[in-house]
């Protein structure tokens, strides 16, 4: 049956972000794999469309059906240098990256009545301590540890 929603449908690799802390990189899909499946039966053109800041390259079907397909490839293709993200998590820290060790408190500024100047003093102040990039690939490199489901994904 052929699909007639014009959705997209988005693959992400899997990422050192589960809570058992038990991620495997052999166990990881890069997303040209995943492409490559994907065109053995669909043909793909990238849709050209994608932001300089935007996780996700997309593709649009070759054939013109409706829809396109969206590979994110932070293990196997890092994006981190267009980065500009800050997240901001339901208990009222900031994370400045999604691998971040580090979290800051916003909640206390807040609760004490912060100026709009302090928060935005803060909110600099954060993104400065962004790294340069994720560090997965760096012997170093540690989990953190709430998962991407406890960070707002
Ligand atoms: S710097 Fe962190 S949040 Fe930004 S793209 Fe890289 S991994 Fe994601």
């Amino acid at each position: 049956m052929r699909v007639s929603f014009g959705v997209e449908m988005r693959f992400i690799e899997y990422m050192p972000l589960d809570s058992a802390h038990a991620w495997d990189r052999t166990l990881m899909v890069p997303a040209a794999e995943t492409r490559a499946a994907i065109e053995q039966t669909f043909a793909l053109l990238p849709t050209g469309a994608d932001d300089a800041h935007s996780t996700a390259r997309t593709y649009r079907f070759a054939d013109g059906a409706p829809g396109t397909v969206g590979f994110i490839a932070p293990v196997s293709s890092p994006f981190c240098g267009a980065c500009s993200r800050l997240r901001l998590t339901a208990d009222g820290f900031v994370r400045p990256c999604l691998f971040s060790t580090t979290e800051w408190g916003l909640l206390p500024l807040l609760r004490n009545g912060a100026s709009d100047a302090d928060i935005e003093r803060f909110l600099i102040d954060v993104t400065w301590t962004k790294l340069s990039g994720h560090q997965i690939s760096s012997p170093t490199f540690t989990q953190p540890a709430r998962p991407m489901s406890a960070v707002g994904g």
